[in-house]
């Protein structure tokens, strides 16, 4: 055993578990109260020389589980690690069981409740499966349903067509985060543009972030991969704030494979501000409808019409955009399946090279949150994602990243389809968190990976725009300590 592992006791794996269990109960339509005393669940979780082994009973059932206790690699930190992952997943998975038995549910990514699902074909294929037999451990590992597990597998087929990602590599991601208006489901900390005299100080210290901390790629080594201007919505800004602001950014950042910028909101767009973007050689923008539906968007705070989203398309064409997503939400308030088909109609109509279909998830800062918004029955939000699916197919794009939230509508997931040679690099790696991230303005949050240790080093900026104008030196000092820093540091 290798030094320092024996020392844990496998109890000490479980601290913290609390919110895993919750979100396990909450898979099957519990509610979090099931957790409270007098609590009906117990669980017991033992090991011997080669295996871990956990019982959950809830006093009439009982679930039991084990799983082999991972092999050493002589490093006690990784050791550690795996051990700790180990006894985590069975305790989930033994509960899960219990769950799925009492209940007769079989949700549709069976006992998964992480937000990266591919991670888990990427792990078996490392084991050195082909990709179905890795599709079908999944299936068998964590009960999640066939057509889950064969969506995970395109996926990984179109990521595997992509420049490979790694630790030689660096993306960057500017944040501009500001609206015109709040979405009721939008849990960013981004200021509404109209009411802020904080836009230009915010430029002022996002510049000299930039400047400061764009020699990290160099510095530590590294290649500039893509470049992300999300937020927010970046053309919020003026076409001449934009200007400045790519005018720097194109000159620090020379040489990225991608280039995109959030236009989110068809309502900030105008052609200056698209000649802007495109003289700066960006090739990949978003406008995202989220619906087609007149009445929704009012409900939604989007403060545009379907309308404006035909015109942003036409107007970004004219441009010549040649790359144009498009991001839609499944489940919004009062839809059902008969709005989301206008929706999709629209898509096809609009042509974009690649659509995200996501699927309403409350936040708990979001708007919809506080109204207490109900989330749309299970098989509404299953049928929208699979209208999504077909949208997509029918527009010749394959699905290429996914992920999951909590409080998802149905259980489902956010994915990213796109045209052959359209997927956005971008997405991909902050998805797979397997290419560091260079994060510049408020709430922006810097990744170092360490392949060889299996884990992942954090710099986050502040999200509080004024906080960030004010200690934006020390943000630029939390990207230097985290890239320059040796391993085990
Ligand atoms: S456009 Fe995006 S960041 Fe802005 S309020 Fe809506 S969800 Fe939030």
């Amino acid at each position: 055993m290798a030094e320092g592992v024996s020392a844990v006791a496998v109890t000490e794996y479980l601290d913290t578990i609390e919110p895993d269990l919750k979100n396990i109960t909450r898979l099957f339509g519990l509610p979090d109260s099931v957790w409270d005393a007098p609590c009906s669940y117990s669980m017991r979780m033992e090991e011997d020389a080669a295996r871990y082994r956990c019982t959950w009973t809830d006093g009439e059932h009982t679930a039991r589980l084990e799983t082999p206790i991972p092999a050493e690699t002589g490093v006690a930190r990784t050791d550690d690690l795996h051990r700790r992952r180990a006894v985590r997943r069975l305790c989930r998975q033994t509960l899960y069981a219990l769950c799925r038995e009492t209940t007769g549910i079989h949700p549709p990514w069976g006992s998964l409740t992480g937000i990266r699902p591919t991670r888990l074909i990427y792990e078996q294929l490392e084991a050195g499966l082909p990709l179905e037999e890795a599709q079908a451990r999944v299936i068998a590992l964590f009960d999640v349903r066939p057509d889950k597990a064969e969506l995970l597998g395109e996926i990984v087929r179109t990521q595997s067509l992509l420049p490979p990602p790694g630790d030689g590599w660096m993306d960057v991601y500017i944040g501009i985060p500001f609206c015109t208006t709040r979405c009721a489901y939008c849990s960013f900390s981004s200021g509404e543009i109209g009411k802020g005299k904080l836009v230009e100080p915010y430029l002022q210290a996002l510049f000299t972030e930039l400047e400061q901390g764009a020699g990290l790629i160099r510095e530590s080594g590294r290649t500039l991969r893509a470049v992300y201007v999300g937020g927010g919505t970046p053309t919020a800004l003026s076409a001449e704030q934009l200007e400045r602001l790519l005018d720097l950014a194109c000159g620090l950042f020379p040489g990225a494979l991608e280039w995109t910028v959030e236009a989110g909101r068809p309502d900030t767009l105008s052609p200056e501000k698209l000649r802007v973007i495109r003289a700066h050689g960006v090739g990949r923008i978003s406008i995202n409808p989220q619906t087609m539906n007149d009445r929704t968007l009012q409900v939604i705070g989007r403060a545009h019409t379907a309308r404006q989203v035909r015109d942003a398309y036409a107007m970004a064409r004219a441009e010549s955009f040649h790359h144009i997503n498009m991001d839609v939400i499944a489940g919004l308030p009062g839809e059902g399946l008969e709005d989301f088909a206008v929706t999709m109609e629209a898509a096809r109509e609009l042509r974009p090279e690649s659509l995200t279909v996501h699927t309403l998830a409350i936040k708990r800062s979001s708007r919809l949150h506080l109204e207490n918004a109900p989330l749309p029955a299970a098989s509404v939000a299953e049928g929208m994602t699979e209208m999504g699916r077909a949208a997509a197919k029918a527009l010749g794009m394959t699905p290429y990243y996914l992920y999951r939230q909590k409080y998802m509508a149905g259980n489902q997931e956010n994915v990213g389809y796109a045209l052959p040679g359209h997927a956005c690099l971008y997405n991909v790696d902050i998805m797979e968190e397997n290419t560091h991230i260079l994060a510049f303005g408020a709430g922006g949050i810097s990744k170092r990976i360490y392949p060889d240790e299996g884990h992942i080093g954090r710099a986050p900026n502040v999200s509080n725009i004024e906080q960030y104008i004010a200690r934006v030196g020390e943000m630029v000092g939390r990207k230097r300590a985290l890239f320059l820093s040796a391993p085990g540091e």
